[in-house]
């Protein structure tokens, strides 16, 4: 059957993220199906539909690196942003209502995650899922990849899990336990479900425990088994304040540790990263593992900032996450790029030299088209997929900023709705609605389920503070 046919006729720019940083002005872009066929002037095809952009800047797709869906619905209600509060006294909190999450959580908040990540630009998501209770089984991913498939984004899904009990240090209700061998078997289960790695493939299947501090040795040892066997990926959290628990229980910090059990490699991206040292920045680096910065986290938890001017010399895989809803209120890919820039620049004086507002948009695209392993989307290319979102160069508020298309993310701040979003071709959001649901309908129901499960069963929901 003949693909479909688009052209994106007369774009004021096209900023493709290529390896040359082609940016293509007053351009068309053809699109046949799910793919970039060609971007240049005055191109004609008289069998595609066309879609008019002459007021629009258009840019690659954003890639999110990290996040964790089944916490924004917790947004707005404890963050890692209380003053004096620890971060284990945070978790002790907020896991008592994650213990209660069931799969109609999973999934209302997934789509909702989602819905907001697509209205700002964002084409791929990786979520890291570790939200298994007893309420969920083992549904969760299998929910997701249903909200994702409505929405029509594509997902890359982290199957986390946590298998050290508190009784051994860790800091995991008993009900959000699981063993390495009930993981290991649903991940293979998902791999072979969903794990699909053809050329503009809309799902995959990471391997990521969500940490070393609380899961046995042997659940990072299997991981990375799976991970030889399938092709799978690797992901867990880094450097974010559990360094003095690992030194304790195994005499050695978690760069070590990681690398001691084989979970480091090309393979391999950790979030945050925040309490490495500069030599474990360069083992990183020279492993060719990715870390995928989540800047608003950082600043809402006191973290320090990256040094990403070093860690591009040391040639670790730089990408952009927004983390969870519980220790980032939203899922707006834009401001974390805006925040991230914002960050470097606050950093540069101290660490010799910043990092341009495009450096991290840049980041943000090819980064996570690189972390996830994928050659096929990240920037605007003949061959590529057609994943992009459109800003509206015709507004008051972008009036006498157009002069650099490149750097106007991070430098003005646009962090509102985009103008429109597209992933394989196919427009997902549009004038200000999502294209492939009843946005209304969804949000009623996600917030009753929230009333439902959270709001009014959970003691732990009103006694916070
Ligand atoms: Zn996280």
């Amino acid at each position: 059957m003949e693909k479909k046919k688009l052209l994106i006729k007369n774009a004021k720019a096209i900023v493709s993220c290529d390896e040359k940083n082609h940016v293509y002005l007053n351009s068309d872009m053809l699109i046949e199906g799910e793919k970039i066929l060609e971007i240049g002037h005055n191109i004609v095809c008289e069998d595609a539909e066309v879609l008019d952009a002459s007021d629009k800047f258009v840019y690659p797709g954003l890639v999110n690196t990290h996040h964790h869906f089944f916490q924004t619905f917790v947004r707005n209600l404890i963050t890692i942003d209380y003053p004096n509060m620890h971060v284990v006294e945070w978790l002790d909190k907020i896991y008592q209502i994650f213990q209660k999450i069931d799969s109609d959580v999973i999934y209302y908040s997934s789509l909702t995650a989602m819905a907001d990540l697509v209205k700002h630009g964002c084409t791929t998501a990786f979520d890291h899922q570790y939200c298994f209770t007893v309420h969920t089984k083992k549904e969760p991913v299998d929910r997701q990849m249903e909200a994702a498939a409505q929405i029509g984004i594509r997902y890359h899904a982290g199957r986390g899990t946590n298998t050290l009990p508190r009784s051994e240090g860790s800091t995991m209700p008993d009900d959000m336990l699981e063993t390495t061998e009930e993981f290991i078997a649903d991940t293979r289960r998902l791999i072979d479900k969903y794990h699909c790695t053809d050329p503009f493939s809309m799902r995959q299947i990471v391997i990521a425990p969500c940490q070393p501090v609380n899961c046995y040795k042997d659940t990072f040892i299997e991981s990375v088994k799976l991970a030889k066997e399938t092709g799978a990926r690797l992901h867990t959290h880094l450097g974010e304040g559990e360094n003095e628990i690992m030194m304790n229980r195994w005499g050695i910090r978690t760069v070590d540790w990681l690398k001691e059990v084989g979970f480091l490699g090309e393979n391999t991206w950790f979030a945050h990263c925040w309490e490495l040292t500069d030599e474990e920045y360069r083992i990183l680096g020279a492993h060719g593992a990715g870390i995928s910065h989540c800047p608003s986290p950082a600043i809402l938890g006191g973290f320090p900032i990256l040094p990403m001017k070093s860690l591009n010399d040391y040639g670790v895989t730089l990408s952009i996450g927004c983390d969870g809803s519980a220790t980032n209120d939203g899922s707006n890919l834009l401001d974390s790029i805006r925040t991230a820039y914002l960050m470097q620049c606050y950093n540069s004086k101290a660490r010799g030299g910043g990092i341009s507002a495009y450096e991290i948009l840049k980041q943000a695209t090819v980064g996570g088209a690189k972390t996830l392993g994928r050659s096929d989307i990240g920037s605007l290319e003949p061959g590529k997929a057609a994943d992009l979102f459109m800003l509206d160069t015709g507004t008051l508020e972008m009036a006498g900023a157009l002069h650099d298309p490149c750097n106007i993310i991070g430098r003005v701040g646009l962090t509102g709705n985009v103008d429109l979003t597209m992933i394989n071709g196919k427009i997902v959001y549009q004038n200000g609605k999502l294209v492939n649901v009843d946005e209304r309908r969804l949000a009623a129901e996600g917030e009753a389920v929230c009333e439902r499960v959270l709001r009014n069963t959970c003691d732990a929901f009103h006694n916070l503070f």
